[in-house]
């Protein structure tokens, strides 16, 4: 209700950015708009159309049902965008720093533990060889070979992965590869709409970004695991995968007293040799929703910032993505990150204002863990409820990974886009952040903000 008599009032307000926002998210609706309660804005949008935007209008159809007034402007928010001022937070980040983080090494005390963790279970490893670099075309074999249920060539899944919400019109939020400068602008948002998301971290900005993490935690957003470094998983050995999983899981432990449940593979690179060692060592795999070759719930946002994607191309998406989300049975789960500024800016801007414009079925917006109708306790080892909530391989020593056929779909759709009472737990970071830091030092050569 606050963003339409908000946008009610845009007419009336002579220049600035929330107008010039509402302008640029309007124009290109106004041919589909007419009826919305938006369309106000719309006639009032005519007046500050420039020619260039113009011919946006004719090539994009997507609709939105309300934009954020202080929104930046669609056209700010492409790969030539000046940088914003963030919000800050504490942090040990430098601004401006750019280096790259290493995968670890896998001869480390700490990675042999976990490696005799995994071999513990007694959960077999299938043998299959890691890929090579440059996914489909260049691993031919592999991506013919539907018994390795190889996600990226193929959508193929397993009932151990979590791939939607169950319940129609619920959304399963998600950002990955934070946390970044740019959270805190996402939390601010959130936080003001009451609304709690999951967020896949990277253990390498985990050390870099503690107190955001913790900012998070708190404020009962869902924290799960998204990798050390960001590789390929599948490109990696076994000893590999167990160190990104195993340093990114115990720098979160370090930083706010809990071990996530829950990961996604960077890419959505994950076959039956990344799944058995992901649920080996405690932690559900969750992707984001694919219904068919061509209509995955992917938003694109990531590529805004690399300039390969428009702002108009991620909105367009999003548009399909509701579409698709109409037609299935189930609720979903979309790909969005907390990484770069034009990737928030798109969220708290006009995706999230959109969604909780939609009526008529309103969205229920809520973490992964929350969309699967469990408490957020259960998304932490340490606070799991085990007799309600049994770890996927509690019942037998041999993973199951036995159905999903590959590229299930549940319906068809038309996007051509290719993450309570915790408190109680409390937080012990100094100390044991020290010794993450130590040690994770040596293939940590610098912050960056450039990599996936
Ligand atoms: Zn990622």
């Amino acid at each position: 209700m606050f963003f339409r008599r908000a946008l009610a009032f845009l007419p009336l307000i002579a220049a600035g950015p929330a107008l010039v926002a509402a302008h640029d998210a309007r124009q290109e609706t106004s041919s589909a708009a007419a009826s919305a309660p938006a369309s106000a804005s719309g006639s009032a949008a005519a007046s500050g159309i420039t020619s260039g935007a113009a011919t946006l209008a004719t090539t994009y159809t997507f609709s939105l049902l309300s934009s954020n007034p202080t929104a930046i402007p669609l056209s700010s928010i492409n790969a030539a965008a000046a940088t914003e001022s963030t919000i800050p937070l504490p942090s040990t980040a430098t601004p401006g720093a750019t280096a790259t983080f290493l995968s670890p090494p896998t001869d480390s005390d700490e990675v042999k533990a976990w490696i005799q963790e995994v071999a513990d279970t007694g959960i077999e490893i299938p043998f299959i060889n890691a890929n090579m670099e440059g996914g489909c075309p260049s691993n031919l074999d592999a991506a013919k070979n539907e018994s390795n249920c190889w996600w990226t060539c193929g959508g193929c899944t397993r009932d151990t992965d979590v791939v939607s919400c169950p319940d129609k019109y619920t959304w399963g939020l998600t950002y990955d590869d934070g946390p970044s400068y740019y959270t805190p602008n996402l939390l601010k948002y959130l936080d003001e709409q009451q609304i709690k998301s999951t967020f896949f971290v990277v253990g390498s900005r985990v050390i870099s970004f503690p107190a955001t993490l913790q900012e998070e935690y708190m404020s009962g957003h869902q924290v799960a695991v998204h990798t050390w470094s960001h590789p390929y998983l599948t490109t990696l050995t076994n000893e590999e995968i167990i160190a990104e999983l195993g340093w990114t899981r115990k720098a979160i432990k370090d930083v706010i007293g809990v071990t996530p449940n829950m990961m996604r593979p960077p890419y959505g690179d994950i076959d039956d040799r990344v799944r058995a060692i992901s649920i080996a060592m405690g932690m559900t795999p969750v992707m984001w929703t694919r219904i068919s070759e061509y209509a995955t719930f992917d938003t694109g946002d990531f590529d805004i910032h690399a300039g390969t994607s428009t702002v108009q191309d991620v909105l367009q998406n999003w548009q399909n993505i509701l579409g698709n989300a109409s037609e299935i049975d189930t609720g979903f789960i979309v790909l969005e990150h907390d990484l770069f500024q034009q990737t928030v800016d798109v969220a708290t801007g006009y995706i999230l204002p959109d969604a909780l414009a939609h009526k008529n079925p309103d969205f229920t917006i809520e973490p992964v863990i929350s969309c699967l109708n469990k408490p957020l306790s259960d998304a932490y080892i340490e606070t799991n409820d085990n007799s309600s909530n049994p770890p996927v391989v509690s019942e037998s020593a041999a993973v199951t990974l036995s159905s999903g056929a590959p590229g299930s779909a549940q319906a068809t759709g038309g996007s051509e886009s290719d993450g309570d009472d915790n408190g109680a737990a409390g937080l012990r970071t100094s100390v044991a952040l020290t010794a993450v830091l130590a040690i994770a030092g040596g293939f940590v050569t610098g912050l960056s903000m450039l990599g996936l």
